[in-house]
């Protein structure tokens, strides 16, 4: 299959809408990073996402809507909470987990009788969904634990023969993939993946915010995971993520007593200066962090980086999404220093 390139143009956003509604997959683009998208209630269609990015069967898809007002058409019932919830964060980086109805199949949820709902932001996909009028069923446009894509780029990388077209909207805006979240009881939610809506942002709505146990820890054999994806490798690269949380210098310390020369480093803006090894910098603070973290993983696999340490983000606000999308791709080690 020939993957065709498209604009932003309203001519080519037709197209890929008309694409969308013809059962085919679309790469799009999002404010988080770019998604693998095709219509939420065509099982063929999202049979094709999962093989495209060979993800496992059990792993659902999020449904992207124009409206939230929508979601009533997919689901089986709306707390009072969430309404309130997207009141304040539609549209943008969240996704509300909820009781879904026939209309989701059961290949989409990945066979749980709930669906994760989110309606984005990004003008380009806001009008592929309002011009294809289909729910659109969207997993970051990766193969299966690579890093995520956050420009039309890295998914033709990954998908080039495998899907339809992809639609080049910029490079996105977040950088890391939604906030997911189940509603717990009428004022509470447990966050299942961090990302750009914050604990902090969500307290302002609910009285509590549990943050789920796997979002830091990796689960115990055994365990059963609150969202399916918490149970496989992520956002790893090629290269070896070797993450140490510390301050700049002892993080410095510790690659110069372990192989400096032979690796490379991921490092903050402005630890470079007495940094003396080759290394990338992935911004100052953590929104920046969050939207550089993906491109710069692969930009290490495109320049033969084997072994790279990282060094670990805070774990405030943002931050907590970003070190999540890490601890993961270094396989939940962090050396302290
Ligand atoms: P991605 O599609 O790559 O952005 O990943 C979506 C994430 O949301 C995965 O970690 C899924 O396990 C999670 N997710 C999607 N739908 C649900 C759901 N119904 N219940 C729990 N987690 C979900
Ligand atoms: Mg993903």
């Amino acid at each position: 299959m020939e993957t065709v390139l498209l604009s932003d143009s309203s001519a080519d956003i037709t197209k890929a809408a008309e694409l969308i509604k013809n059962g085919h997959i679309v790469g799009i683009p999002t404010e988080t990073v770019y998604g693998l998208g095709a219509d939420a209630t065509d099982e063929n269609a999202v049979r094709g996402i999962f093989a495209a990015k060979g993800r496992p069967a059990d792993n659902p898809l999020i449904v992207h809507l124009a409206d939230f007002s929508d979601a009533v058409n997919y689901t089986a019932e709306i707390p009072e909470l969430a309404y309130r919830l997207a009141e304040r964060f539609c549209p943008g980086p969240l996704t509300i987990v909820l009781p879904k109805n026939d209309r989701i199949p059961m290949v989409t949820s990945g066979g749980l009788d709930t669906v994760g709902i989110r309606v984005p932001s990004h003008p380009v996909m806001h009008r592929l969904i309002a011009e294809s009028g289909k729910p659109i069923a969207a997993p970051s446009a990766n193969i299966s634990g690579y890093p995520s894509p956050t420009s039309a780029e890295h998914v033709m990388r990954d998908m080039n023969g495998r899907i339809a077209a992809v639609v080049d909207g910029g490079e996105s805006k977040f950088g890391v993939e939604s906030t997911v979240i189940s509603i717990e009881n009428e004022d509470t939610v447990r966050i299942l993946r961090p990302g750009c809506v914050t604990d902090e942002m969500l307290s302002e709505i609910c009285g509590s915010v549990i943050i789920d146990h796997a979002i830091l820890n990796e689960l115990e054999a055994g365990e059963k995971a609150a969202s399916p994806g918490m149970k496989y490798k992520h956002y790893s690269p090629k290269a070896n993520i070797i993450m140490v949380e510390g301050s700049a210098d002892a993080f410095t310390k510790y690659v110069s007593e372990h192989d400096g020369e032979s690796s490379y480093s991921l490092i903050f803006d402005g630890d470079e200066k007495n940094f003396p090894y080759r290394y990338m910098t992935y911004g100052k603070d953590s929104l920046q962090q969050a939207h550089m973290l993906f491109a710069k993983l692969r930009e290490l696999d495109d320049i033969g980086a084997e072994k790279v340490y990282v060094r670990a983000p805070s774990k405030d606000g943002v931050g907590l999404a970003v070190y999540n999308r890490l601890i993961r791709a270094a396989g939940f080690e962090v050396i302290r220093v």
